[in-house]
């Protein structure tokens, strides 16, 4: 029997889970206990809208008489530093402790810092929280140029945000292609090409070895691994993330990239789950283990966790989708697309569409400001049964018909 049950980390995931609880008529008690201080916000306006008008209202998920009403106790600016699991008790970095019947780890993932001189200068900058958007925002307002170390979601929804604000902008990515772990290369072909246009000097294959010092303690740019040298005075560090998992490790939990939990997002523990990007999961048939970092993936397991507190559990198995505005443009994705043998292009009327196929079953589909097939795509990878190319081609690869038809 579960009264009482208290979480850790108080985003995206952690919201939702004490949210969901309340909705689904659980009547115990609820603490979040989040390290970051004030109210729960959501992360995605940071890159983009925040950062173009620095509204901070909108940020929140619920004001504070939302959690009164509920009865949800926040415990913010507190780290959850131990987790005893004989005892069922976290310690907390007030000094006291807090027992639990079931614990949620929703602790989420932290900025990559990279191995390379220079991070430490002033200038250098990062994008996780509501506090480094605060510092960009006001670094972007009043400087010249923005060298990016990496060419994914994030970094290029700012580099496309600086442009805006006229800086000079360079976004020097590793890999031979933009978003490279998460979109096909049609697509990273793409937004190569938008981003070029919009003024960004974008370098591929490009690894950064320093950040440089102008002498005063503050960034001067990048040098490359070739020796090339980026001239910028402000420099944003974003690649990638890694999922906060030292408590659950402490405790003996299972940690492989992420927290590992079963399709019910529990633990081996059956009194802590772990949900978000903490967590990793099985997922599709073959039951290939993932860790997925998006609202979406936080939002569906905090209410998968809920459901199973309250005696309904259900495995979980919703399709993943996401989400990036870059510039005027909105990349949306349903379904994982990595791996894909086959790619069915469809361009037209200032949308795109990318039909993203292994084994003759569609695995995804990335769409470019065409939100009609992105919830197309949604629906089918819904169905129980994988949408065969045969098939799709046979309807002249028009997704939305056939999602109408089968839904009959
Ligand atoms: C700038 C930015 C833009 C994004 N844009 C998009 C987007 O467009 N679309 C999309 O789908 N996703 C986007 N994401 C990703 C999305 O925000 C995350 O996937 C989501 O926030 C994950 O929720 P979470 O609760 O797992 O983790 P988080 O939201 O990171 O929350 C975890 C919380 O736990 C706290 N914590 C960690 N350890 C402890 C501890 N020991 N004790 C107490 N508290 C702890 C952390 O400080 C943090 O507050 C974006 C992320 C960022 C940073």
């Amino acid at each position: 029997m579960v009264d009482r049950v208290v979480i850790v980390g108080s985003g995206q995931a952690g919201f939702q889970v004490a949210a969901s609880l309340r909705q689904d008529g659980f009547e115990g008690e609820i603490a979040i206990v989040g390290d970051e201080p004030g109210l729960p916000y959501q992360r995605p306006p940071l890159s983009k809208a925040y950062l173009k008008e620095g509204v901070e209202d909108r940020l929140i998920f619920r004001n504070r008489d939302f959690f009164e009403k509920n009865n949800i106790e926040l415990m913010d600016a507190v780290t959850v530093t131990a987790i005893d699991r004989a005892a069922r008790q976290v310690a907390l970095s007030i000094g006291i402790t807090l027992d639990y019947d079931h614990l949620v780890l929703a602790t989420g993932a932290r900025n990559r810092r990279l191995p390379i001189p220079g991070v430490e200068l002033a200038n250098v900058l990062e994008l996780r929280n509501l506090d480094h958007a605060r510092l960009l925002r006001t670094k972007l307002e009043g400087g010249r140029s923005l060298a990016v170390i990496g060419g994914g979601f994030i970094g290029l929804e700012v580099a496309a945000t600086a442009r805006a604000f006229g800086l000079e902008v360079t976004v020097i990515e590793a890999t031979s292609r933009l978003m490279s772990r998460v979109v096909s290369p049609p697509v990273s072909n793409y937004f190569l090409a938008i981003h070029r246009d919009m003024g960004v000097d974008v370098r591929l294959d490009s690894m950064a070895r320093a950040i440089l010092d102008d002498g005063s303690g503050h960034a001067a740019g990048v040098e490359l691994h070739d020796g090339a040298r980026i001239g910028a005075d402000l420099v944003l560090v974003s690649a990638g993330v890694l999922p906060n998992v030292e408590i659950a490790e402490a405790a003996g939990l299972y940690v492989h990239d992420g927290v590992r939990v079963d399709d019910r997002m529990l633990t081996e523990d059956p009194a802590i789950s772990a949900i978000g990007d903490c967590a990793s999961f099985p997922f599709g048939q073959d039951g290939t283990v993932v860790r997925l970092e998006s609202v979406q993936n936080a939002v569906d397991q905090a209410k998968c966790v809920s459901l199973r507190l309250v005696g309904r559990p259900e495995a979980y198995r919703k399709v993943p989708w996401f989400w990036s505005d870059q510039g005027p443009y909105k990349l949306q994705i349903a379904g994982l697309t990595q791996g894909a043998d086959h790619h069915e292009i469809i361009e037209q009327d200032g949308k795109l569409s990318v039909q993203c196929y292994r084994r003759e079953e569609l695995l995804g589909v990335e769409t470019v400001n065409a939100a009609g097939e992105h919830m197309a795509a949604r629906r089918l990878l819904a169905l129980p049964e994988p949408l065969r190319l045969e098939t799709a081609a046979h309807a002249g690869f028009d997704l939305t018909a056939l999602s109408k038809a089968a839904r009959g």
